[in-house]
């Protein structure tokens, strides 16, 4: 077979992982520890909310039909016969002719169906925390149902209020909360082991010698495992010693990795004796993806346990984790949907592509309720600083090489 025919799209990269890799076991964990997590199975709420119908507002709780010739010549004038604070239940019926203060938040009295916010009463602004007056004047109509909070109107009793595979934030737990619970099934995070190789490697914090530099992938990824809802665990530097190599991803292994990641050289030098490691235990295949920046992308087993080997540039290694190794999160995580959120701009200057799905990196500007977006500058793999300006990734799509000013493109947000 051609090399040419095993270049792969990235679709088709992001199409086989879902392919190979489970969502992870479920565990119970109190909600303070929840956000971040993603919920193991669908909830559904057990009751109704809110349980029972309140006011929206304060004011007063009011039968509508009293109302209906109320105007502001002729403002209806309705008997108080009850204050309902929030927290306590209305011990009365609301006849005809009656009204009851109510404050937002609180039970709505039966034979009410609608309430008058303070507002709109005639000479009783703001009259909370004041005696209860003797009566009210009503100047004009109510609607029925007016300011109020029906019961189940947030949640009826069955409703399905998470999905399986939702990502857990603040207005999650708040549900979860609401609901009534102080724990949540989550998946279990994928233990994301890492590792760097490559000769020129000083482990960060280690002096430096003439020819090396400082490992930031192994930081860097660790980083991004931990932001994509995995568990990190950077194993440091491996030498080119076959011995070492095996004996590190054995370490690995029986300490539970679900995922193994190395970043550098995947087709030449230290890598070969990775490859030579991961082959003799395990399978591995590489995989030409036709995209910029990701040199092949290597991705196999050892012992069973998934692994990518990533290209060691600082930026194609980020990139390749947020665009193909994330996807392989998502699944672990038993994520539904895209990962990335997408937006739509228009380029500011012409962008030159080489055929490779590209992913750049862009500033994103907010004018007139549209985007527009112009690339970092220098676009080199080994600038980190690019990728710190950088907003958003401006998606080329294969087969284009040049785009003009004014298209529109697809960025992925980069937070
Ligand atoms: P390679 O993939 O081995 O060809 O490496 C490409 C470039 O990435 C080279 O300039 C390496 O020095 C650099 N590089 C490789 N691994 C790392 C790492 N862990 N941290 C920072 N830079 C790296
Ligand atoms: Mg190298």
């Amino acid at each position: 077979m051609s090399k040419r025919a095993d270049l792969i799209s990235v679709a088709e990269a992001i199409q086989r992982i879902s392919q190979k890799f489970q969502r992870m076991p479920g565990e119970t964990v109190p909600l303070e520890v929840a956000p971040g997590r993603v919920a193991a199975a669908g909830l559904a709420s057990p009751e109704d909310i809110p349980a029972f119908t309140t006011s929206a507002m304060d004011g007063y709780a009011v039968r509508a039909a009293d109302l209906q010739s109320a105007t502001a010549d002729k403002p209806c004038k309705l008997r108080i016969t009850a204050d309902i604070p929030a927290g306590f239940w209305p011990a009365a019926v609301l006849g005809e002719g009656e009204a009851m203060r109510i404050s937002t938040g609180a039970p709505l009295p039966e034979g009410a169906d609608a309430v008058v916010p303070i507002e709109d009463i005639i000479g009783t602004p703001d009259d909370a925390g004041r005696p209860l007056p003797e009566s009210i004047a009503v100047p004009g109509p109510a609607e029925p149902g007016a300011y109020l909070r029906p019961a189940g109107q947030d949640a009826r009793k069955g409703d399905q209020v998470i999905a399986a595979g939702t990502l857990l934030g603040a207005s999650e737990i708040g549900m979860l909360a609401r609901l009534g619970l102080a724990e949540v099934d989550v998946c279990m995070k994928p233990r994301v082991a890492i590792f760097s190789t490559g000769d020129e490697l000083v482990r960060p914090g280690q002096p430096l010698s003439p020819g090396k530099i400082r490992d930031s992938n192994g930081p860097s990824l660790s980083a991004a495992v931990n932001s994509a809802g995995g568990s990190a665990h950077y194993y440091g530097i491996v030498p080119d010693d076959r011995e070492m190599i095996r004996q590190l991803l054995d370490t690995i292994v029986s300490d539970g990795a679900d995922l193994i990641l190395s970043t550098a050289g995947v087709s030449v030098g230290a890598f070969d004796y990775v490859r030579a490691v991961i082959e003799d235990s395990g399978a591995l295949d590489f995989w030409r993806i036709n995209m910029r920046p990701g040199k092949p992308l290597a991705f196999g087993a050892y012992r069973e346990v998934p692994y990518f080997g990533l290209p060691g540039n600082p930026v194609s290694a980020l990139v390749t984790f947020e665009v193909i190794v994330r996807q392989a999160i998502a699944r672990m995580l038993g994520q539904t949907g895209d990962v990335h959120l997408k937006l739509r701009a228009r380029l500011e200057e012409a962008v030159l592509g080489d055929g490779r799905e590209s992913y750049l990196r862009g500033i994103l500007r907010e004018q007139n309720n549209m985007y527009y977006v112009r690339l970092t500058g220098g676009q080199d793999s080994g600038m980190l600083s690019s990728l710190i300006q950088a907003d958003v990734l401006v998606v080329v799509p294969a087969g284009t090489r040049r785009l003009e000013q004014g298209d529109e493109v697809s960025v992925i947000m980069w937070i």
